[in-house]
């Protein structure tokens, strides 16, 4: 992947785009808000959990400071140890390699705009730009900021999808839930006189609490602020693990599933849904389109553009002539021929006949040429011409491109 802004060309493996080519951007961007309605419809909230750049890079930084302080209980220690030496060069250590980390983040999302072997010799020689430089820095400050510091504050108070995600739920989404009918009345487990505890499998532990980032009550419903991370479904499983019984007290189901306390659908059933069937059609039509204009792309572009400030002029043989600029773009990596010639009135010619031009992988070319018609085929006004442009190595590709012809 790289965005070349100077070149004005995108490359996206493998395949090159060019700024009028920004229609696949806005398809990619519909297919993206399809995906993640699809997704949602389908299985709940597993982006935030799962695929989230926020979420992936989160954790990236709990897996830093683990590694760096170690587990949850002795970074708790070391937080309520009073200051010394010992604790500031941990911290130090730890902060440390999370910065380095946001700078290699930084460096990475700026090797999306200047190719990286380029980017990195211009490093290591101090020779960056001013903008490559802030850049740099600017992603490498957020990464810290967001991943390192705000965390989940991030996906409670900032991410809007969290707000809208609700119209997106029904009673058959998979959502992460406690089952209260297995659950409750919670408590401890003190055995009857037959043997059986009449409290529920949830010992109210609060483990499932604790162990939350958003620190949200699973067993009090479905909350905006949970973002699926699951933790809290490990944490009970050992918990039923630990009393012997079995495991899914907390779970991915659905409300539906839960209330009628059937057997959990299988992937086929969640796909026979009428909403994810409707939305499977508009992905599915909007990839079918963007796949077929991708593959039907031109190999050339050819831009025409009337010279305003000649209208018409008269040759020395006695024919009206109109100029123009032509702008013909290679949107190959390969040398391509292309012939030039003009149609749409009786006898039209350019001036030096159909001309013949070599244009070189992805650059652009403007040509002024001239086309010329006899008086008697071109009266006063505007006609419409068509300037065509063939290929010479892809055969078959050609354009012909709508101009007018002013006449007198
Ligand atoms: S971890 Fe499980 S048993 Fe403990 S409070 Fe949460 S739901 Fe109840
Ligand atoms: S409730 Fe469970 S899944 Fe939701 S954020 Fe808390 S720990 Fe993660």
């Amino acid at each position: 992947m790289l965005f070349d802004l100077d070149r004005q060309i995108f490359y996206v493996f493998g395949a090159m785009f060019w700024p009028q080519d920004f229609v696949f951007l806005a398809a990619i961007l519909v297919l993206s808000a399809l995906g993640l309605f699809l997704w949602t419809a389908l299985a709940g909230r597993l982006w935030c959990g799962y695929a989230c750049p926020q979420t992936v890079y989160t954790q990236i930084m709990i897996w830093i400071e683990r590694f760096t302080l170690g587990d949850h209980k002795q970074r708790q220690r070391l937080a309520a140890a009073p200051t010394s030496l010992h604790k500031a060069l941990r911290l130090g250590l730890t902060h440390g390699v999370m910065i380095g980390f946001s700078l290699l983040t930084g460096f990475t999302l700026v090797a999306y705009f200047t190719p990286a072997p380029q980017l990195l010799t211009e490093l290591l020689h101090n020779d960056l730009g001013p903008w490559q430089e802030f850049w740099l820095l600017f992603y490498a400050g957020f990464t810290y900021l967001l991943a390192g510091f705000l965390r989940e504050k991030v996906c409670t108070h900032m991410c809007p999808y969290a707000r809208f995600q609700g119209a997106m739920f029904d009673r058959n989404t998979l959502i992460i839930s406690y089952d209260a009918k297995r659950g409750e009345p919670r408590g401890p487990q003190h055995k009857q006189a037959d043997g059986q505890s009449k409290a529920g499998h949830c010992i109210d532990c609060g483990i499932c609490v604790q162990v939350c980032p958003t620190g949200i009550d699973i067993r009090q419903g479905l909350q905006y602020t949970c973002i699926g991370c699951a933790a809290c479904i490990d944490a009970c499983d050992n918990v039923m693990d630990k009393i012997g019984a079995p495991r899914g007290l907390i779970r991915y189901t659905s409300e539906a599933t839960l209330e009628q306390q059937l057997p959990e659908p299988g992937f086929g059933q969640r796909l026979r849904q009428p909403r994810v069937l409707f939305y499977l059609l508009l992905v599915g039509s909007v990839l079918a389109l963007s796949l077929m204009s991708l593959l039907n792309r031109p190999t050339f572009k050819a831009d025409i553009m009337r010279d305003r400030a000649s209208l018409v002029r008269e040759t020395n043989d006695g024919w009206l002539e109109n100029s123009y600029s032509i702008r013909l773009t290679n949107a190959t990596e390969a040398p391509q021929r292309l012939t030039l010639d003009v149609e749409g009135l009786p006898g039209i010619r350019l001036a030096d006949g159909p001309r013949v031009v070599t244009l070189p992988p992805t650059q652009t070319i403007t040509l002024g040429v001239r086309a010329q018609v006899e008086p008697q085929h071109a009266d006063k006004g505007a006609h419409d011409i068509h300037f065509v442009v063939r290929s010479l190595t892809h055969d078959g590709v050609i354009r012909r491109e709508q101009s007018s012809f002013i006449g007198e």
